[in-house]
């Protein structure tokens, strides 16, 4: 039978099945076999052994969409990244680094700023501005009044996507709202899965509806560019692309060299200061990093 990991927790999987029921397996030999530890996400093969208490063994892991190391997840069609447009401000910093490491991994993402409630009409403007430029989705959702909740339902339907964000902003108020609607079968699922709030300490899958799938993944404070080369990390940004062939020199890195295609649309706004500027700043860490 085949079906997806839904959790991992201490050696043992927790498998949502086509028949719609969650196994607990173990996945024996398979780390020899396919060399690959399995991952939430990953879709399986697996063999039940007691049908009354819902035990079993994970066979073989089917081929992988892709995978992410931070969170470890397979499978993922797309990132919806959180952050709150107060209480906590948000950290554009903290956002960037994990847009680059969407590009990196070539997995679209969708930036969601919540508690709209909280904010300022300019402040949202000026939110939309800089990041939909970029050629991101940008979704302004309030959990209070219930607010971009449709939008973000009509992104998510038919796929599977990681749920990211710094803690605080709101991501268990907008994944239990997803969960409000969805029908029998899968609410039941969720409730069985649900060990209290705010226990996130592992990823796990919720599914919300047909086909789609939730990867709720611990909460991050601060995430560091790993694997990254500071001469390759304007490729992560992708309002670059259309102004980079207007640089005199291939291979510009959009800093001091003259002639620069980036820093013309800078001066003209046509590139924002603010991601310019986290640009500068990641490409000195990558630097400073590589030097030790
Ligand atoms: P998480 O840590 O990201 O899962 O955040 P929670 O969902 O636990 O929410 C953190 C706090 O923000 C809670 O006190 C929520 O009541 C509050 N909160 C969540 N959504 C909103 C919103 O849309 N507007 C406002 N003003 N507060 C919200
Ligand atoms: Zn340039």
């Amino acid at each position: 039978m085949q079906g997806k990991i839904i959790k991992g927790i201490a050696g043992f999987y927790y498998i949502y099945a086509e028949n719609d029921e969650i196994y607990e397996c173990k996945a024996k030999g398979i780390f020899r076999k396919d060399k690959q530890k399995p991952l939430v996400g990953d879709n399986v093969e697996i063999e039940v052994l007691d049908e009354q208490e819902k035990e079993g063994s994970v066979t073989a892991i089917l081929p992988r969409k892709n995978s992410l190391i931070r969170p470890a997840v397979a499978n993922v069609d797309q990132a919806f990244v959180i952050f709150a447009m107060e209480s906590p401000k948000p950290n554009f910093m903290l956002l960037d680094r994990f847009l680059i490491m969407m590009e990196k991994e070539n997995v679209p993402a969708v930036i969601c700023f919540n508690k709209k409630d909280l904010a300022k009409q300019e402040e949202l403007e000026f939110l939309y501005e800089t990041y939909k430029s970029c050629g991101y989705d940008v979704i302004f959702s309030s959990t209070f009044n219930g607010e971009g909740l449709d939008e973000i339902r009509e992104i998510l339907k038919g796929k599977t996507t990681v749920v990211a964000g710094p803690s605080g902003v709101g991501k268990s108020s907008i994944t239990n709202a997803l969960q409000e609607n969805v029908q029998m079968e899968t609410g039941e699922i969720s409730k069985k899965l649900k060990r209290g709030k705010h226990t996130t300490r592992h990823s796990q899958v919720i599914p919300v509806g047909h086909d789609t799938y939730l990867m709720d993944t611990p909460g991050f404070s601060s995430l560091y560019l790993t694997d990254i080369e500071e001469q390759e990390l304007k490729a992560y940004f992708p309002e670059f692309r259309r102004y980079e062939e207007q640089c005199r020199f291939q291979g510009c890195r959009h800093i001091h060299e003259p002639d620069c295609g980036v820093k013309a649309a800078l001066a003209e706004h046509e590139i924002s200061q603010l991601r310019y500027e986290d640009y500068l700043g990641l490409y000195n860490e990558l630097k400073e990093k590589r030097r030790f």
